[in-house]
């Protein structure tokens, strides 16, 4: 007898649940987008225990009749698309007909709603595909759609639900991208009561970034820079981060395609591009774009979650959005609030607190080179004993202790000679060198020794951020940093290294929050933490454009031939450049 068998229609709902309900975010996602399709101005979102165990949304959209809402929970019905020549130019979200009959084989679900101009509400209930009530109701116009105990008959997939914040957090991400792409409607989530976000209408887009990102603060919301461009039928509206505000991942950037959030390696690369020169290669741009184009130019119909598009000219998206955002960060003074010498992160500071800072630059300036003196049986270069200065030697060029002959140029390199020819040091990758040598050293031995900070630097945290800060306390806390609750969603760095007090802790701690939540960190705790080192030293270090004073120089020189193997910063670019004599000698044609 033949073993293939045929599956009931509830096995196939399940099936394809797996596709497109992976969590509670997914299940949020898809009815938000059902209740921006039907129109709605207003949708309010409930969340109890991270969407486990009460998911619930309503709506003031064109709501269903009575046929209509028994009809919307059955496998493929739509009212989005009717004939096969729809699918060319789909300008709903949805359009599969797929999202209630899947969330509803797999929940429990209860449903009302009331179109316009109909007397009265209808309700069903489903639990797990099988409808168990029916009927008339009263209610406002509009729908009200709850969804309890997802996967509640599926131990195996209920398994795969994390932690209540986890859920949470990535119900919060899946608000926050229909939120910046409808900034016309007015939303709320609430988890368990509280409520998290209330967004109105009438805000405005840089509001609305502002306040689903508190931690990119009002100040830098508003100073998003704003480009525009309308061409070849496609209209690009991006908001364009500072390259001073980059992060460690591109966890902020977001991209929208007629409203619809969408990954996409052509946008993203037309993103890296355009700032190509304005960030070090390791850092991302925050960037907010909006995309408009006609639906007919690209296919939604290749991914279950529609996350991926297929554009029919590829090139011609990536070239107008590279040369709106180009042209516009080319035009636009970023050096204002370039990323100068260590010092300039006073920029907010009174005056007294800046020189504060400046002090305590110095302190750790003068700690480091006291505690880094070389030794002398170690020297990696040698340098020939210099001649005696001449009276009108250039501004740096003298004869050091260490009988040495350097120069600063550019404030950016030094060059030095060596016993056998002369060398070329970029000042900012030697000096981040020396540093993530000594802080492995130094967190090898134990951890890094803080200090508390005489004011606590309080800062705003999102769900995902708090859970993040709770699984890693352990590294952080090795580091040497502590962080401590501050008010309801607010935490405080109450101590920082001492080893890093040129480093503004705020700054560091937000880079270190988006490098610990980064999903693809792979979270081998080794490498987590030899990448926040590596951040640290970076941050740490002397910057290309400072000018450095003869004794800093000659610090950095002789910590250069202690520290081991130098020749490489942590990034494997090249902290040092050899020419020898015989080279010199064999270009000048002398030999
Ligand atoms: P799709 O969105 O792909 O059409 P769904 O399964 O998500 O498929 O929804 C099925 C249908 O139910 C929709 O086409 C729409 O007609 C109706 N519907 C779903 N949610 C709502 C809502 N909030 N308000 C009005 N109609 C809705
Ligand atoms: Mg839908």
């Amino acid at each position: 007898m033949g073993q293939i068998a045929v599956l009931d229609q509830n096995m196939i709902n399940m099936i394809a649940a797996g596709e497109v309900i992976e969590r509670p975010a997914s299940v949020v996602k898809e009815l938000m987008e059902n209740s921006i399709d039907a129109g709605a101005a207003k949708i309010t979102v409930s969340i109890e225990d991270g969407g486990k165990k009460l998911i619930s949304i309503t709506d003031n959209g064109s709501g269903m009749d009575t046929e209509d809402l028994a009809q919307a929970f059955q496998p493929h019905t739509t009212s989005k698309i009717k004939t096969s020549s729809d699918l060319h130019g789909i300008s709903t979200l949805g359009f599969r007909g797929e999202a209630l009959a899947s969330i509803a084989s797999v929940s429990q679900v209860k449903a009302v709603s009331k179109t316009k101009d109909s007397a009265g509400a209808n309700n069903i209930e489903i639990d797990c595909g099988q409808v168990t009530k029916a009927g008339p109701c009263s209610a406002d116009f509009g729908t009200t759609i709850q969804i309890r105990d997802l996967f509640y008959k599926l131990p195996a997939r209920r398994k795969f639900l994390r932690t209540t914040n986890t859920e949470w957090g990535h119900i919060t991400e899946q608000f926050t991208r229909i939120a910046l792409a409808n900034a016309n409607l007015d939303l709320s989530l609430s988890h368990n009561g509280r409520e998290s976000y209330r967004l109105l209408s009438n805000q405005g887009l840089h509001q609305r970034v502002a306040e689903l990102f508190p931690a990119l603060s009002a100040d830098v919301s508003h100073d998003l820079i704003e480009a525009v461009n309308q061409e070849k039928n496609i209209h690009v509206l991006a908001l364009l981060g500072r390259p001073d505000i980059s992060r460690t991942s591109n966890k902020f950037q977001y991209a929208f395609l007629n409203g619809r959030f969408i990954r996409d390696k052509f946008i993203s690369h037309a993103i890296k591009e355009a700032y190509r020169g304005l960030l070090e290669p390791n850092r991302f741009p925050v960037v907010f774009l909006f995309i408009q184009m006609p639906f007919e130019d690209y296919d939604v119909n290749v991914h279950p979650t529609k996350i991926e598009v297929r554009f029919y000219n590829a090139n011609l998206v990536h070239s107008q959005i590279l040369g709106a955002l180009r042209e516009k960060l080319l035009g636009t003074n970023l050096e204002t609030q370039g990323k100068l010498p260590a010092i300039s992160q006073s920029k907010s500071a009174s005056p007294q607190t800046a020189s504060m800072r400046d002090q305590r630059i110095a302190d750790a300036m003068a700690e480091f080179f006291k505690k880094h003196k070389p030794a002398q049986t170690q020297q990696h270069i040698r340098f020939r004993p210099a001649s005696p200065p001449a009276a009108t030697s250039a501004p740096i060029e003298r004869t050091a202790p260490y009988d040495r002959k350097f120069l600063q140029i550019h404030d950016s390199f030094i060059v030095a000679q060596t016993d056998d020819g002369f060398v070329i040091i970029d000042q900012h990758a030697l000096h981040e060198k020396i540093i993530y040598e000594t802080l492995c050293r130094r967190i090898q031995e134990h951890k890094l020794q803080s200090q508390k900070l005489l004011i606590p630097e309080s800062f705003e945290v999102t769900t995902p951020e708090m859970e993040v800060l709770k699984i890693n306390a352990g590294l952080i806390e090795k580091l040497g940093i502590e962080i401590v609750p501050f008010g309801p969603r607010t935490m405080a760095v109450q101590a920082f290294p001492t080893f890093l007090s040129n480093v503004q802790p705020l700054d560091f701690v937000r880079d270190m929050l988006d490098l610990l939540g980064r999903k693809d960190a792979g979270l081998d705790a080794e490498r987590l933490l030899d990448e926040i080192l590596d951040m640290a030293s970076c941050k740490a270090a002397i910057k290309a454009g400072q000018k450095l004073t003869t004794a800093e120089i000659e610090q950095l020189l002789a910590d250069k031939d202690t520290a081991e193997s130098s020749t490489r910063c942590p990034h494997g670019r090249p902290t040092t450049i050899k020419f020898s004599i015989s080279d010199l000698e064999k270009q000048f044609k002398r030999t």
